[in-house]
């Protein structure tokens, strides 16, 4: 018989772990507290995550969402001519709701099992994992199993749980996102499909990442400070600056008409050292967030996922004793790729022009790779060494 892996959550973290546990001999049940399909922010792939897509044979399911392809980021500054181009290969822009549902219907066909509920509890004996889980109908079930992995995202289940932490507050904490979708955005023709962002001061910037030939998802960050000090509406608020941010913005939001629900979500930057005890894995955003500023946060996602069925497959084949080793590897690997991108941003803000040099010219070749996504169990190349050397 099998053996059992709960999931808990079916982000692409959840159902990515899912689907390679069942590449790997396990039998994945997936836990999700909400209804799919759901709205979710966090539209634009890396060309490395549809790589960890196409591992797991899932590019004609992707194709089939007809989602804009994605070639690049656009960077503007507050001056036009300043802005630059970073090609970051072949990748997409998807609706989460329509990915993510995707993502669920193809795992629970491959043999996943997927029930709605919400877990409440998590509590470790000798052997496993039991978790007490509140159905939609208000009824508490519960489960068991040695391999617990937490896909919680945002929500951090196990961290509130009290079994990780101290939780590390990120870089970029203190800051808020005010995000909708607009109809009829007026992109300039080398625009393409491809993710604009457009700054205008430091840890201040609009996305636009187009979903379709009319819709764009338009996204405004800030501090929470800032946003306070206003005492405005979302709706007002992101009107208001949207309309007064920098040339680039204005010019294409001008005559453009919101269509969703204008939402927002702050201080989502933080981090927990290590995030694996005893056959509790977590996967994606339920260990760490960055910031979303150059889109890495489905990569690492669906890569973690790869990472943590492997080490689950390597500690069901050892004794226990031997756990340790491969819990190790799973955070170093997953540590190390996220420190990349931490580097990167800090760097980016710290001096966007020697970044945009480095893009341009004198790391071209290597930034396109990093921008690609390709940022596990790499050699730092000269461009992350010269980054790291003028941040620290
Ligand atoms: P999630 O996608 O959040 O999934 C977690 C799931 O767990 C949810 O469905 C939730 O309902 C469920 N859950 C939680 N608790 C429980 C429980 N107790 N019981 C049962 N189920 C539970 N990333 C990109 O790649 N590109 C982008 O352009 C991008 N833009 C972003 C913009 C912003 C403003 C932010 C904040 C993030 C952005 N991201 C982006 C990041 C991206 O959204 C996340 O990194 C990604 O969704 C993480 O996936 P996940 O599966 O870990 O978590």
């Amino acid at each position: 018989m099998k053996e059992t892996v709960l999931i808990i959550g079916a982000g692409p973290a959840g159902t990515a772990s899912a689907m390679n546990l069942l590449k790997a001999g396990f039998q994945p049940v997936i836990i999700e507290a909400e209804t799919f399909p759901r709205y979710h922010i966090g539209e634009s792939l890396t060309t490395e995550c549809v790589d960890a897509l196409g591992r797991l044979d899932l590019v004609e399911k992707l194709s089939k969402l007809k989602a804009p392809q994605k070639k690049g980021v656009r960077i503007f500054s507050k001056h036009p001519k300043n802005s630059f181009y970073v090609g970051a290969g072949d990748a997409w822009q998807v609706e989460r709701a329509t990915f993510d549902g995707m993502m669920l219907e193809t795992a629970v066909e491959r043999g996943a099992e997927h029930f709605q509920g919400k877990v409440r509890k998590l509590t470790h004996d000798e052997n496993q994992w039991n978790l007490e889980i509140e159905l939609p109908d208000g009824k508490i079930t519960a489960d068991s199993a040695r391999f617990v992995i937490d896909a919680s995202g945002q929500h951090r289940f196990s961290e509130r749980q009290g079994i990780f932490g101290p939780l590390k507050e990120g870089e970029y904490s203190r800051q808020i996102a005010i995000f909708s979708q607009y109809e009829s955005v007026t992109n300039k023709p080398e625009d393409a499909f491809d993710t604009l962002i457009l700054y205008r001061a430091e840890h201040e910037w609009v996305w636009m990442i187009p979903l379709s030939e009319t819709r764009t998802s338009v996204g405004l960050v800030l501090t929470v400070d800032e946003f306070k000090r206003q005492k405005l509406p979302l709706e007002e608020f992101l009107d208001a600056r949207l309309g007064s941010f920098t040339a680039p913005v204005i010019e294409r939001i001008g005559s453009a008409r919101r269509v969703e629900k204008v939402r927002a979500i702050s201080n989502y930057s933080y981090q927990i050292d290590d995030y694996v005890h005893e056959g509790l894995f977590c996967v994606g955003d339920s260990h760490g967030f960055i910031d979303p500023i150059f889109s890495f946060g489905v990569e690492f996602a669906v890569v973690e996922a790869e990472y943590a069925a492997k080490a689950i497959q390597a500690c069901a084949e050892s004794p226990k004793p031997k756990w340790n080793e491969h819990a190790r590897r799973y955070v170093d690997i997953t540590t190390s790729a996220q420190g990349v991108i931490r580097d990167m941003l800090a760097y980016f803000w710290a001096h966007p022009w020697g970044f945009a040099n480095m893009a341009h010219v004198r790391h071209k070749g290597e930034f396109l790779e990093l921008f690609a996504g390709r940022i596990y169990e790499i050699k730092d190349g000269a461009g992350l060494k010269k980054m790291r050397a003028s941040i620290r």
